[in-house]
């Protein structure tokens, strides 16, 4: 056959008509039957999806979405139980019937602590047990629409990119707002109306958070004309928002009526704030600044611990994914043996400790510690790494750690 004689074995178009002709071993395909078949590939893995006896099967209890969690995140039994109830309830109320007379409301959830904390971590690990679509945005990029920056549609963008474009599951997926703090009025005040940074993304979210259909455009960036639009309905997207809410505390503490706190040594700062942080309630989000509509969307309010020297210990080896027990593994890989003494794991929790680095910089730490034997071990003779605490001592001893706060 020459070559202008070919053609697509599927639809019979000849090459001059497609794109693209792509050749088989007996037969060729042409773009557009590509994308067709690409389309019904897309179609039966919604179906199996959709399938609502599957998703019933396999919603976890409660009790088992706690242990899930246990099994990634230290500490947080509070927070990890809040989530659990209402991760479990979001889900139930997806598998509800839709002729039932009782609507259930969906339970969006705002988590207060400070960074590092884990509250990144509890929304990916909940995603990652649910197999669901993880979208995680900084609410600091966000702005009103016409404004430099990107509009509140830029967040569901991104779930479908995380959804690989896959609607229906990108509909049923989770979205994370980090630093939704930074996005509180700057004042109390109520009368300034133009704030572009606050309030008038906290008005934007807020139709999403309610529930409504979106035109998001799927490659992002700014609406225009010719752009083709993907309606989004967000009912049943899980919103988690999660901040620092840093000085909140001095609202928490008025409304509790507690007597003025001085802040005299920084211990004494870390255990008020450890006290106070688990009274929270939405008032308290309210005069930080939030908008009480925003806050009636965010009804599960929820706060993280400051993660103390065991809390830190633990997050090195504890968990499934622990940071330790990925550099075994990597050195595993080169057929070395990493083992850490427990000075030395406790010597890095010190280090974390005085320079304030938190649980961010316990890998910061350990890369400095073992980026020398991570690029003279591997094709060497030496096949045993022991890492002791003088080991850890010299090898940071070399690099400031001002250097390694200034990354964390
Ligand atoms: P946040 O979102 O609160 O700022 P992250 O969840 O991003 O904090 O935490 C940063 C990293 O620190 C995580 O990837 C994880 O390695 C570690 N980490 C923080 N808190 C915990 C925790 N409670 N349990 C286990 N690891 C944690």
């Amino acid at each position: 056959m020459s070559k202008s004689e070919l053609q697509c074995s599927f639809c019979g178009k000849k090459k001059a008509e497609t794109e693209l002709l792509i050749a088989g071993i007996d037969a060729h395909i042409c773009d557009q039957c590509i994308e067709q078949a690409n389309g019904i590939v897309i179609q039966e893995a919604k179906s199996d999806l959709n399938n609502p006896e599957d998703s019933q099967s396999k919603l976890l209890k409660p009790q088992e979405i706690k242990n899930f969690l246990d099994e990634y995140v230290i500490g947080q039994d509070f927070t990890k139980k809040i989530l659990s109830v209402s991760v479990y309830n979001h889900y139930k109320r997806l598998n509800q019937q839709v002729d039932d007379d009782v609507e259930i409301q969906k339970s969006n959830i705002i988590m207060v602590g400070q960074t590092g904390t884990g509250k990144t971590l509890i929304a990916k690990s909940i995603a990652k047990m649910l197999d669901v679509p993880l979208a995680i945005v900084d609410a600091t990029v966000l702005t009103e629409a016409g404004y430099v920056g990107e509009d509140v549609e830029s967040i569901l963008t991104r779930l479908l990119q995380a959804a690989d474009y896959n609607l229906e599951k990108a509909e049923r997926g989770i979205v994370f707002i980090d630093e939704i703090d930074k996005i509180a009025r700057k004042s109390d005040n109520p009368s300034i109306t133009r704030d572009v940074s606050g309030e008038g993304v906290q008005q934007a979210l807020l139709k999403l958070l309610e529930g409504t259909i979106v035109n998001v455009p799927p490659k992002g960036g700014r609406k225009h004309p010719d752009q083709k639009f993907i309606e989004v309905n967000t009912e049943n997207i899980l919103f988690i928002a999660g901040g620092a809410f840093s000085g909140i505390e001095r609202f928490i503490s008025k409304r509790l009526n507690m007597a003025a706190i001085g802040y005299k040594s920084s211990k004494e700062e870390v255990i008020l704030k450890e006290n106070l942080l688990q009274y929270i309630n939405p008032k308290d989000l309210k005069d930080f600044g939030l908008i009480p509509e925003i806050i009636g969307r965010l009804p599960v309010v929820t706060y993280m611990n400051p993660l103390d020297k065991n809390a830190l210990r633990a997050i090195l080896t504890t968990p499934k994914n622990a940071i330790i027990k990925q550099f075994v593994k990597l050195f595993e890989m080169d057929d070395i043996d990493l083992q850490f003494r427990e000075p030395a794991l406790d010597y890095i929790v010190e280090k974390a400790i005085d320079y304030n680095l938190g649980a961010r910089g316990l890998r910061s730490l350990c890369e400095e510690i073992l980026n020398d034997a991570m690029f003279s071990m591997p094709g060497g003779a030496s096949k045993k790494l022991v890492v002791t605490k003088s080991y850890a001592e010299k090898q940071l001893s070399r690099i400031s750690l001002k250097k390694l706060k200034a990354a964390s």
